[in-house]
């Protein structure tokens, strides 16, 4: 992007290096066990690449959204599903924590987080709350000097193997009484659930958290009791920013293999680039991309100057993650199609890129939810007014 810093063409480079020389040699095996690259996220630690946004009095990197944004699409590029996992620990959980808790609570959650030794991720789905975030039924009932807590998340990044989650529960009757609470693994009456097996992401592990009689600090709430819903939407937004920048990494490259392989694949005698409906996926994918580029890279620029209205920023990281998505998926399944029968087997990763493209279009927020979101701003009360 031609805004880019000298700092962010640096960190593109590092990260784009670390994702050859750490991702891409295990990312087909992993996908196909449904593993998870762990020493990966040491080695994140070591490059700074896990607190890129933290300031560096808690011993992040100090860098901004364009930042974050980068290394998405670097490590998505090769390996989605670790970027996810990425995207869960380092924005949803430590950028939270940054963002949100007290002195004494950065001091003792950040270090660990930010080096790699604890994996982190961040509950709010719940089995009949998706969507719908606001009607969560984990209820925290403050007993003196903790709360105790009951229900279960649900679809969690890093549930299965987290160490550290940043956790919503209902604190009161109406539906914005929502609180934070830090979640350690071995407090008393949490456990991970059910591990899903899934068609995409496979190498992000996705689970359920369980609380049963959780007895959590009262020292380990976030924020004011019950004043968590404005903290959890504007996450929302630069987690819709950053995991943009993952599309654009799975449809990087499956431009790039596409288009090598119709330079040589050879049909009738010629190459079938030659061919005017092969060059017509190639060409619109290649621009559809740089269109999504483009907006990302401006959403994620305009969270950093800060100049815009929270609504104005929350309707660029909407559209910017709506269209990225979208982008993705389609890009990838063009991949496939000019592959042809090479597409559609694991001798190239094509197939894989469409199925972790589909994640996209629901985590943060599905394409629905995102349309309804814009179309409210821009219609106002009658985008919801009935039509009968
Ligand atoms: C791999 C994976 C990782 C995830 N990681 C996390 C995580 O780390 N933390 C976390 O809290 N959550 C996580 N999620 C949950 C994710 O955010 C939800 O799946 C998503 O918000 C959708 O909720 P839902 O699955 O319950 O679908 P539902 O809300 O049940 O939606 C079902 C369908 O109905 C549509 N729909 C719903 N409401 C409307 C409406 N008003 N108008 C039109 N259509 C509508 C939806 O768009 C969708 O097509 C993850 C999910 C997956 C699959």
């Amino acid at each position: 992007m031609w805004f880019f810093s000298d700092e962010h063409r640096m960190l593109q480079s590092t990260v784009r290096q670390f994702a050859r020389e750490e991702l891409a040699p295990r990312v087909e095996t992993l996908d196909h066990e449904e593993g998870f690259n762990r020493e990966a996220f040491y080695k994140m630690g070591e490059l700074g690449l896990l607190g890129v946004i933290v300031p560096e009095e808690y011993g992040g990197a100090g860098l901004d959204a364009v930042a974050a944004t980068i290394t998405m699409e670097e490590m998505g590029a090769v390996d989605a599903s670790t970027t996810l996992s990425y995207l869960a620990h380092t924005i949803l959980c430590v950028n939270q924590i940054s963002n949100n808790a007290t002195p004494e609570q950065k001091r003792k959650y950040l270090p660990k987080l930010i080096s790699g030794e604890w994996i982190g991720g961040m509950g709010m789905s719940e089995p009949e709350a998706g969507s719908d975030a606001l009607g969560m039924k984990t209820k925290a009932v403050r007993k003196g000097d903790h709360y105790i807590l009951n229900g279960t998340k649900t679809w969690i990044t890093n549930g299965p193997n987290g160490d550290v989650f940043y956790c919503y529960a209902k604190t009161g009757d109406t539906k914005r009484d929502i609180s934070t609470f830090i979640i350690e693994r071995g407090m008393k009456g949490f456990s991970t659930g059910k591990k899903f097996s899934k068609m995409g992401m496979r190498a992000s592990p996705t689970g359920e958290l369980v609380f049963d009689q959780c007895e959590v600090p009262a020292a380990n709430r976030v924020g004011d009791e019950g004043a968590s819903v404005k903290m959890m939407m504007r996450n929302l937004d630069i987690e819709r920013i950053t995991i943009a920048g993952i599309s654009l990494g799975i449809a990087r490259s499956c431009v790039e293999v596409a288009t090598q392989y119709s330079k040589e694949r050879k049909q009738f005698g010629r190459p079938i680039g030659s061919f005017q409906q092969i060059q017509e996926r190639l060409t619109e994918a290649a621009a559809w991309y740089e269109a999504c580029r483009t907006l990302t890279y401006t959403a994620a620029k305009m969270w950093d100057i800060g100049t815009m209205t929270p609504k104005e920023t929350s309707m660029m990281a909407a559209k910017a993650k709506l269209q990225s998505a979208q982008m993705a998926t389609q890009v990838a399944l063009d991949a496939i199609q000019i592959l042809g029968g090479y597409g559609y087997t694991r001798e190239f990763p094509v197939e894989r890129y469409m199925r972790d493209a589909k994640l996209m279009e629901i985590g943060a927020g599905t394409n629905e939810i995102l349309r309804l979101i814009i179309a409210r701003q821009m219609l106002g009360e009658a985008a919801d007014a009935d039509a009968t």
